[in-house]
């Protein structure tokens, strides 16, 4: 494939073994991604089947359906195996593939290990990370169908809320998805094949518990966490942390601007 051939680069790429990972993990941020202009892509690793009420064809509809809600314009399955996915050179190869076609500037990967649930998140987030290491190798363009070496700047974690660990990340931050967290959990709607009413109903509260908790945090009334393998680097001090707050002190009456246990 010669550089002439290649779709637009992607500002941001997130990647997470199954369609529905991403939409619960952070999908108000990508919504907001969008509407804010940034070109974003959905990378599954899989096709997430087989599951007990799902087929390959309800799956891919109803991913599909959770992208156009979304607003996302890309969406590409990697078709990695379901269940069995394990970190291993080919499959590092095919996702360093995607990433060497679609030039992101930033990759955020699913990440963390599940102990009461898929396997495949933990391996998932193993093969980001590699891949996103290979896809700036040399002299192995026969391994990535042909593309170029391709150096993707930024990792960024989205962490599942049930890690195993309890991980001390080099840093994290939380984004504002106030105003995106319904058209978030209409999304993870979408997928009806793993969510009946009932399970639905479970899902939203758990998402929407862990997002007014992050949110609340840092003054927002949704948010969603990220992780970065790194310290932030803030060359104003005074901007980061005042994050998208205004920077002049808030009008806000003495005692009353901050929740009973903040
Ligand atoms: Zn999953």
């Amino acid at each position: 494939m010669s550089e002439t051939q290649l779709p637009d680069r992607l500002d941001v790429v997130a990647v997470a073994p199954h369609p529905d990972d991403l939409e619960i993990l952070c999908g108000g941020t990508l919504a907001k991604l969008v509407k804010q202009g940034y070109k974003v892509g959905i990378l599954d690793l899989t096709s997430g089947e087989p599951t007990p009420r799902g087929s390959l064809e309800t799956r891919k509809q109803e991913a599909e359906e959770a992208r156009r809600i979304l607003g996302v314009p890309v969406r590409i399955n990697v078709e990695l195996p379901n269940r069995v996915l394990m970190d291993g050179p080919e499959n590092r190869y095919k996702l360093a593939t995607v990433f060497r076609t679609y030039r992101p500037g930033i990759v955020i990967a699913a990440a963390g290990r599940t102990p009461a649930a898929s396997p495949d998140h933990h391996q998932g987030h193993l093969i980001a990370e590699a891949a996103r290491f290979y896809s700036q190798l040399t002299k192995w363009d026969d391994r990535f169908a042909g593309t170029a070496p391709y150096r993707v700047p930024h990792l960024v974690y989205a962490p599942y809320p049930f890690d195993a660990e309890h991980r001390t990340w080099h840093s994290t931050f939380v984004v504002d998805i106030s105003e995106t967290i319904e058209q978030k959990m209409e999304a993870i709607r979408a997928y009806r094949s793993q969510f009946d009413d009932e399970r639905f109903a479970r899902v939203r509260h758990m998402v929407g518990s862990a997002n007014g908790y992050h949110g609340a945090r840092c003054g927002f009334r949704y948010g969603e966490l990220f992780a970065l393998p790194h310290p932030v680097g803030a060359p104003d001090l005074v901007a980061l942390v005042h994050g998208s707050k205004p920077t002049a002190p808030p009008d806000v009456p003495v005692g009353q601007g901050h929740l009973p246990m903040g």
